[in-house]
C-alpha cells in the first residue's frame, strides 16, 4: 500500500487519475491551478477539476465521482461537515476538527482528513518564519475554518490561546470537541472581553472578512512584532488594514495557507510532497 492507500494493482500507470474540488459555488476555486502546478513539478499524471454539487445532493455527487474512477476530492464550502459524516475512516486531525476537507478513495473505503490546520501552521511558521511556541495567540471565529486550525495551533505550544466568537456557544462546543487533554487550555470569550488584552498572533477565521465591514476589535490588541493573519486571500481586507493601523508589525492573507493545505492533500493522495514556494510566488504574481 502507498500513502494514498492504493496497492500496485489499483493504479493505472498509463492513465491520468482524477481528482477535483467539490463545493457550491466552486467555479472560482484556485485549487485546479495549484494542483496542475504540483502535478507538473512532480511528474504525477493527474487531472484535477471542479465539481459543482447541488446543496442537497453532496453524498450522491461524491458517489458518482468515485464510481466513475475518481481517486480523491478536496471539499470546500458548504460541505466540510457533511464530508465528515460521510466517510468510513477519519484521521485524528479531521476528528478533532469535526470537518473534512480531503477525501481519499481507496479500495473499499473512503477516508477523510483535514489539511487546513497544517496548511496554516506551515504558512505562518515555515513561510513567514513566525514561531508560535510561547506566543499569545488570538483566534477569531468558531466556524469550520477555526475548528480545522485549533488543534494544530495548540500542538505548537503557544503561551495562551484565546478564541473570540460572536456566538459563544459555538466556540465552547468547538473547545468541547478537542481531545480531552486539550479541552481546558483555550480561553473562550466574546469580542468585548478582549478589551485590555494583547497578542503576538491574531488570526481572522471569520467570514466577516468577505464583506467590507471590519470586525469591531478593541484598540491595543497587537504586541510589538505581532502578526495579523486573515484566512481570506487574494485581497487586502478591512481586518488587515485595521490591524496594520492598530499596531500589528506584519500582516498576511490566507493565500499561503491555501497552497500549503493543497500540498498536504496532494501528499496524502500521491505520496509526493510538492515544493510550494514557487507555486505560491506564481499565484501571487498572477
Ligand atoms: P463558517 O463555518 O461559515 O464560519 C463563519 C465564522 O465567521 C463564524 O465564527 C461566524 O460567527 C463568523 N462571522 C461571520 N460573520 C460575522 C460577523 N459579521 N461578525 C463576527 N463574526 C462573524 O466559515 P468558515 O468555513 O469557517 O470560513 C471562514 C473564512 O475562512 C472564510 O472567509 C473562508 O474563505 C476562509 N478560509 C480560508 C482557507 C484558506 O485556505 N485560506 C481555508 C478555509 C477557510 P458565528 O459563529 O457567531 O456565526
Amino acid at each position: 500500500m502507498d500513502q494514498a492507500g492504493l496497492g500496485p494493482s489499483d493504479r493505472s500507470p498509463g492513465l491520468s487519475e482524477r481528482y477535483a474540488v467539490i463545493g457550491n459555488p466552486v467555479s472560482h476555486s484556485r485549487s485546479p491551478w495549484i494542483h496542475a502546478r504540483f502535478a507538473e513539478q512532480t511528474a504525477q499524471k493527474i487531472e484535477y477539476g471542479t465539481l459543482l454539487s447541488p446543496v442537497a445532493d453532496f453524498a450522491a455527487t461524491v458517489g458518482g465521482f468515485r464510481a466513475a474512477g475518481g481517486r480523491g476530492l478536496n471539499v470546500t464550502l458548504p460541505f466540510k461537515e457533511e464530508a465528515f459524516a460521510l466517510v468510513d475512516e477519519l484521521s485524528p486531525r479531521a476528528r478533532a476538527a469535526g470537518a473534512v476537507n480531503t477525501l481519499i478513495f481507496s479500495v473499499g473505503a473512503m477516508r477523510g482528513d483535514n489539511t487546513d490546520g497544517c496548511g496554516l501552521i506551515r504558512d505562518v511558521a515555515a513561510n513567514q518564519g513566525f514561531g508560535i511556541a510561547g506566543r499569545r495567540v488570538l483566534l477569531l471565529g468558531a466556524g469550520g475554518a477555526a475548528r480545522g486550525v485549533l488543534l494544530p495551533l495548540l500542538e505548537e505550544s503557544p503561551a495562551v490561546i484565546t478564541i473570540a466568537n460572536r456566538t459563544l456557544d459555538k466556540a465552547n462546543r468547538m473547545v468541547g470537541s478537542l481531545p480531552p487533554t486539550w479541552r481546558g487550555v483555550p480561553i473562550v470569550c466574546g469580542y468585548s472581553e478582549l478589551e485590555g488584552q494583547s497578542f503576538d498572533l491574531v488570526i481572522n477565521a471569520t467570514s466577516a472578512g468577505l464583506g467590507d465591514t471590519p470586525l469591531v476589535l478593541p484598540r491595543n490588541l497587537y504586541l510589538p512584532g505581532s502578526l495579523a493573519y486573515d484566512m481570506v486571500y487574494g485581497r487586502e481586507t478591512a481586518f488587515l488594514r485595521a490591524a496594520l493601523a492598530g499596531g500589528a508589525a506584519r500582516s498576511s492573507d490566507g493565500l499561503g495557507m491555501l497552497v500549503e493545505q493543497a500540498a498536504e492533500s496532494f501528499f496524502l493522495w500521491r505520496g509526493v510532497r510538492p515544493v510550494t514556494a514557487t507555486v505560491l510566488a506564481a499565484l501571487r504574481a498572477a
